[in-house]
């Protein structure tokens, strides 16, 4: 019984597994030796491609595609909207004989010229040259979309101006991989390995939160149709307090979603690992096993678009807001980041050897150098309108940037300071050897939930990255802001060397130097409590608590921009451009919430109220016609309340319309917002459940 059930899971993954990918090992059956071993080594060891083979790739993808019932192919990319885009185009070419033949040349395949001019491209590109260019990622392999009967072929691709300038989140992605990867190759040599044919890369887990909602619900609120948040709702008598949500057992309807979801995702070669209930109720998280992080975040892109479509399917809609509803958990994404060396464990593994570790710690200095020189950097990286919901919150990490490493590292990074020491807490530890360099550790477990960036044994997981945005902004910069640290160093280091200094010794000073100057960015405790903030503060840790003002300090933040300019990673033009889109998309967030909460309270709300009013008065009235001594003082006072309500809406309306055509501040349309929201969830509490206009929080909580 239990082996033919085995048999059964093992065969799901056999027959479908990577089915709708053009995997290595799909082209190696419809490609040449030639061409498959040139693309291969173009794929794992990032040599350029030969335009030579772009035919013959071309016409096997499309014979594969086909194959799998394609019709049309599209450049699949990530423009700046944080989104994904597509254009299609069928295979079809004219054969001049009055009919068509399938075609797909290798010009077409690497590279396409979609009109895209509506774009956000914060000024790059003038209107007489508003052309973009998409270009074949073959690093990231092409796969089949579904749709009913339909199939397109998508080829992720970067997405460029006419002079390369990168409009979208995977060219800076790819180039930020590459510095770190320059670096990470530089250390290698430094610590005497053999980095020649060795594969480098920066890897990525992450972890995904979301909200399932009944959709006939979705479809009944306004506000999440057009913002995905509920702009208004009262929190109800039970929602998460009795933690009884997470990890709890999960609801058949939602199993049945989950389980599509995890094979929709296995075709498509996204290895979904692990799934389960999430704090809020109605709030779930989904995790891939971690990959290269540019497939990683292409993944992530097609997760949150997969759950969407598979939602629908099921009577759900699937909310990736940040914030869907006020006063309970929101959504984030926990970006697990490491870097893999082919042939040698990951460098985030506290190692066996002295060198292993001599190399850990400095791979761990250098994150306490970027994260503590660029915090503001790295604090922008996830900002947006809903993530300004969330972090802060006490239920996602605070606004200021530090780093957990766990009692032991900490312990071991402070012996590093005074140099020397070889005590360390824990037993199990590993002689470091080098010179007088602590020891370490095998394995840190310690868990901490509250700080942005903690060390959890062999990776770091950044915690505030908001669950509907991409994860190439925080990973470009985590990636960059580390591959200058390390830059710092090995200059360092091979200075030293070459003038015939110790190595180990210079290891320990640049290190000791670092800790020194930079362990104000670790934190061990509770980073929700506000004991935290006023200590952050002591130390000088930037608190940035909305996207305006992470924005305003990196805008003109001249060491910021020159160390994208000087990696390669942004020009100067690039990054003010990408500030531009940025800053733009939160203003017109905001604006956009702020109509739509007009719109309900002036077309929903207040009409309900005041024909309620009237309802009421009315039988008040006829009460007292019938019998005057009857007593109404409570229900007198109910229909002051409601009045009381009503008036307040009504002149929030109108304070929210004067500081939207007034040209405001976001600041103030958002606490304009806040007052009109107040007393609309306060008659929500006293109007009858069936005249309500919306449904309630705990219905779409617990309803499912
Ligand atoms: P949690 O953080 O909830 O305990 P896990 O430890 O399972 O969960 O890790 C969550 C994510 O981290 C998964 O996507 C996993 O594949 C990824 N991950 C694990 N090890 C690494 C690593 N070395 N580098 C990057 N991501 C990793
Ligand atoms: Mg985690």
């Amino acid at each position: 019984m239990s082996e033919s059930a085995e048999g059964t899971g093992a065969r799901v993954f056999a027959e479908s597994y990577g089915k709708n990918v053009f995997s290595l090992k799909t082209m190696r059956d419809y490609l040449s030796d030639k061409a498959y071993k040139s693309l291969r080594a173009t794929i794992e060891k990032r040599e350029l491609l030969d335009q030579g083979i772009a035919d013959e790739v071309a016409d096997a993808m499309k014979t594969w595609a086909v194959s799998h019932g394609a019709t049309h192919f599209t450049h699949w990319f990530l423009p700046l909207t944080g989104t994904t885009a597509e254009k299609h185009d069928s295979f079809i070419s004219p054969d001049h004989e009055g009919g068509v033949m399938l075609k797909f040349s290798g010009k077409e395949l690497v590279q396409g010229e979609p009109d895209a001019s509506s774009f956000p491209s914060g000024g790059l590109r003038a209107t007489f040259e508003a052309r973009g260019y998409t270009g074949w990622d073959p690093t990231s392999p092409a796969f089949i979309k579904k749709s009913g009967d339909g199939a397109t072929l998508c080829i992720p691709s970067v997405f460029c101006g006419y002079h390369g300038e990168a409009l979208d989140k995977k060219t800076p992605l790819l180039r930020s991989i590459e510095v770190l990867t320059k670096q990470v190759r530089r250390l290698g040599k430094l610590f005497g390995m053999d980095m020649e044919g060795k594969q480098v890369y920066a890897a990525l887990g992450p972890e995904q939160e979301y909200f399932l909602i009944d959709k006939e619900m979705y479809c009944e609120r306004l506000d999440l149709l057009q913002t995905g948040r509920t702009l208004f709702g009262r929190r109800p008598a039970k929602h998460q307090q009795m933690e009884d949500h997470y990890f709890g057992a999960i609801k058949n309807r939602v199993l049945v979603f989950m389980d599509e979801l995890d094979r929709e995702l296995w075709k498509l070669g996204i290895p979904a690992k692990t799934r389960h209930n999430e704090v809020c109720p109605a709030q779930f998280e989904i995790a891939p096993v971690f990959e290269e992080q540019n497939l990683a975040v292409d993944h992530n892109m097609t997760v949150m678009e997969t759950l969407s479509e598979v939602a629908d399917r099921h009577g759900f809609a699937c909310l990736l807001h940040e914030k869907p509803f006020a006063g309970v958990n929101g959504s984030g994404k926990h970006n697990n980041w490491s870097i893999c060396v082919s042939g040698d464990k990951n460098w985030l593994t506290p190692g066996d050897t002295p060198h292993d570790n001599a190399k850990f710690l400095t791979i761990i200095c250098a994150l306490m150098k970027a994260v503590d020189t660029y915090a503001p950097m790295l604090r922008a990286s996830v900002a947006c309108a809903g993530n300004d919901h969330r972090l802060g919150a006490n239920e996602a990490p605070p606004a200021i940037m530090s780093i957990f490493l766990g009692s032991q590292l900490t312990d071991i990074i402070n012996q590093l300071e005074q140099g020397g020491a070889r005590s360390s807490k824990s037993a199990g530890v590993v002689e470091i050897g080098i010179s007088s360099l602590p020891k370490l550790p095998r394995d840190v477990t310690d868990r901490n939930r509250t700080s942005p960036l903690a060390f959890t044994g062999n990776k770091f997981e950044f915690r505030a990255v908001g669950s509907s945005q991409s994860c190439a902004g925080s990973n470009v910069v985590m990636n960059t802001i580390v591959a200058d640290a390390l830059n710092d160093i090995s200059r360092e280091l091979e200075s030293a060397v070459s003038c015939g200094k110790d190595f180990n010794e210079t290891l320990q000073k640049v290190l000791r130097d670092i800790v020194k100057k930079h362990k104000r960015i670790l934190f061990d405790g509770d980073n929700y409590t506000d004991d935290w903030k006023r200590e952050a503060e002591k130390r000088g840790l930037p608190n940035l608590a909305t996207t305006p003002e992470s924005f305003a300090a990196i805008e003109n933040d001249e060491a910021t921009i020159s160390m994208f300019e000087r990696h390669k990673v942004l020009s100067r033009e690039e990054f003010k451009a990408r500030m531009e889109v940025y800053k733009g998309a939160y203003e017109r967030t905001i604006h956009i919430e702020a109509n739509c909460a007009l719109t309900m309270a002036k077309t929903m709300i207040a009409p309900l109220a005041v024909e309620y009013q009237a309802d009421l008065a009315d039988s008040i009235f006829s009460v007292n016609e019938v019998d005057k001594d009857i007593p109404q003082k409570a229900v007198r006072t109910l229909l002051k309340d409601i009045c009381v309500e009503t008036e307040r809406i009504l002149s929030a309306i109108s304070d929210l319309e004067e500081v939207l055509n007034s040209g405001r501040s976001c600041e103030e349309i958002i606490s304009a917002m806040k007052v009109l929201r107040k007393p609309v969830d306060m008659l929500e509490s006293i109007l009858p459940h069936e005249i309500w206009p919306l449904p309630s929080y705990a219905e779409m909580m617990f309803i499912m």
